[in-house]
């Protein structure tokens, strides 16, 4: 883990504001300020981890944890029935900007197909 923080921890602490969805003692969720789809989520541990594998080496009960988040998320937000995705960006390729982990809860609408664009 690098010793950078991230925007993440300054959101979780209140010092960003955002559109807080759904929060537990180890878990952390708000609307993402670009959505790319009609609901969509970030659900981050509150513990900063800089990925994926980092979070499920390090803790796999708060990586399952987090998985449940998003679960109650979808929940909240009205499409656990209608189907949603959930996807963990790592590294360049991937796209991702932000090195504290965290799941993106894509729904409430037909989403496209994934991958190359
Ligand atoms: P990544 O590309 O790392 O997988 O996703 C980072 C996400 O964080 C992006 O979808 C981006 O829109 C979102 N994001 C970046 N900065 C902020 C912010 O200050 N507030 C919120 N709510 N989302 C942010």
């Amino acid at each position: 883990m690098s010793d950078a923080e991230t925007v993440f921890e300054r959101i979780i602490n209140g010092e960003i504001p955002a559109q807080v969805v759904y929060q537990d003692e180890r878990t952390f969720a708000f609307r993402d300020v670009n959505p790319q789809a009609e609901v969509h989520v970030l659900v981050v541990p509150r513990v900063r981890y800089r990925n994926l594998a980092e979070l499920a080496e390090a803790d796999g009960g708060l990586l399952a944890d987090v998985v449940k988040a998003c679960r109650r998320v979808a929940e909240i937000e009205g499409i656990a029935e209608s189907g949603y995705r959930v996807v963990f960006n790592t590294d360049g390729d991937a796209g991702q900007t932000v090195f504290h982990v965290h799941a993106h809860v894509l729904g409430g609408e037909p989403l496209g197909s994934f991958g190359r664009s």
